[in-house]
């Protein structure tokens, strides 16, 4: 057996357990009986202690060392295992250890501090989480930039510099946005209420039309959307809201997106680490571009219209323009996950720059309440009236995850490019789409990036469907053109 074949076969194993774990983690959030939480714990304990004797294997080295790769496919598995390998022997096993117990004991205590609006209680242990993190990003980039290392374990092949350039682009141009679609008249509100049965028999129809198989996947409820699985077995959760349909239908396209990317990686991959969605960044686009300039365009949003009229009879909008404006509708608001399309952005390119400063130590956790209220103030013209609503607001940086922030932004560019790229491909595309079929997107979409999984880097993922490199002017071309036709601006 080559050492290549052996690698391969461990690796395998190692993937299919990674997938057992991640079951387990939807079991916990869907069907688990509440007495199951800690017997789950421990069972959850044990699988990890062995995934990570078998991501630090000392036989892997040797494998890794000896092996030849004879085409591109083995060439990028090759790639991806020596990544996740040289990562894991970067950092020495008792920061590892305690990076996870502190993050473990930060995520109540952040839990805690949001329920009653104290900063201050959280403060202490973010320091620590914060110093830890710095510590490993200095271990993996051996003398380069902390979070450039910390960024490459979410985007492999991104710089920060890369980021920076993109998104002080993007700046400018969203805060005028922004202000000049809040100075003008808001759109009217959906009335009256939603039953749930009605609201999940939508959603299925419209996963089904997004090409999701539930042959190899299912929907089921919980607290929080998400998808969990690759390869044959991709599953989404999503959750009802009787008063807004919305949160439903966009929360399941968004998972939709990710479902259909991992369920569209090419059979062949099964079980390897090409096998999988390139990176977090080119997920998010997957999702993104099915919730928003697909699911929420002017063609689509004309078919869901019709459909909910006739499963919920009036609720208070007569048109399909005034359905358009009111599913893109742009208010004001604090919490990144609620946010528009206009404003999402910003909520993330705030939290990029200080997680950069609270990494290199440009600013201390003691000044990120004042430093975040600034900030906040100057994109969005208004001030934060509590820390729930403000830096309190996500467990991200609890849980430990600097350099994930930027992946959501990330994604929408990402979408912009290919969004453009498909609409020149498929001129046509908005009849198909006024009659509730995105089909044809969804099989450019499988062609140019589904199929591929990891087998290139990020921004190769996406410079390989779109022909160029990605670059935020996609996004603001749609973002700008989009709300100045819905607002009249
Ligand atoms: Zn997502």
């Amino acid at each position: 057996m080559s050492a290549y074949a052996e690698l391969m076969a461990f690796q395998r194993q190692t993937e299919a357990l990674a997938q057992i774990a991640g079951r387990l983690g939807w079991d916990q959030e869907t069907m688990m009986p509440a007495g199951a939480a800690e017997q789950r714990a421990e069972e959850i304990a044990a699988l990890e202690t062995v995934l990570h004797a078998r991501r630090s294997d000392p036989r892997l080295a040797g494998w890794i060392e000896d092996a030849v790769a004879l085409d591109e496919v083995s060439h990028a598995n090759l790639r991806l295992i020596r990544r996740q390998h040289d990562r894991a022997v970067r950092v020495p096993a008792h920061l590892a250890a305690e990076i996870a117990r502190v993050t473990s004991l930060a995520q109540g205590i952040w839990a805690g501090a949001r329920r009653s609006e104290d900063v201050a209680a959280f403060l202490p242990i973010l320091s620590d989480v914060v110093r830890l993190r710095r510590e490993e990003g200095q271990a993996l980039a051996r003398g380069g930039d902390p979070y450039d290392a910390l960024l490459a374990g979410y985007e492999p092949g991104t710089t920060t510099g890369q980021l920076q350039a993109m998104f002080g682009a993007l700046r400018p141009r969203l805060v005028a946005l922004r202000a000049a679609v809040l100075e003008a008249p808001e759109p009217a509100p959906l009335r009256g209420t939603f039953p749930e049965a009605g609201q999940i028999a939508l959603a299925t129809e419209i996963a089904r039309a997004f090409g999701y198989d539930l042959n190899r996947g299912r929907i089921d409820k919980a607290v929080h959307p998400f998808s969990s699985g690759s390869g044959n077995d991709v599953r989404i959760t999503t959750r009802t809201d009787p008063a807004d349909p919305f949160n439903c239908l966009y929360s399941t396209i968004h998972e939709v997106g990710h479902a259909a990317y991992e369920q569209g990686v090419a059979g062949v991959h099964l079980l390897t680490p090409v096998g999988q969605g390139a990176s977090m960044g080119v997920h998010e686009s997957q999702s993104r571009i099915l919730e928003n300039q697909i699911g929420r365009s002017r063609a689509f949003t004309g078919w869901i219209f019709g459909r909910m009229r006739s499963l919920f009879g009036d609720f208070g909008i007569d048109s399909a323009e005034a359905f358009h404006r009111a599913v893109n509708r742009v208010a004001r608001g604090y919490i990144r996950t609620e946010a528009d399309e206009v404003q999402y952005n910003l909520h993330v390119l705030l939290r990029f720059d200080l997680e950069q400063a609270l990494m290199r130590g440009d600013l201390t956790t003691g000044d990120l309440e004042a430093a975040w209220n600034d900030r906040f103030r100057s994109d969005f013209g208004y001030a934060v009236d509590r820390p729930s609503n403000g830096v309190l607001q996500d467990v991200h940086w609890a849980v430990g995850l600097f350099g994930y922030f930027p992946t959501y932004t990330l994604g929408n560019v990402h979408a912009g490019c290919l969004h453009a790229a498909m609409r020149h491909d498929l001129p046509d595309l908005d009849a198909d789409l006024a009659r509730g079929d995105p089909s044809r997107a969804m099989q450019w979409l499988r062609a140019r990036v589904h199929q591929h999984g990891s087998l290139r880097l990020p921004r190769a993922t996406i410079a390989h469907a779109t022909g160029h490199d990605p670059d935020e002017g996609p996004l603001l071309d749609y973002l700008e053109a989009k709300f100045t036709d819905l607002y009249a601006l």
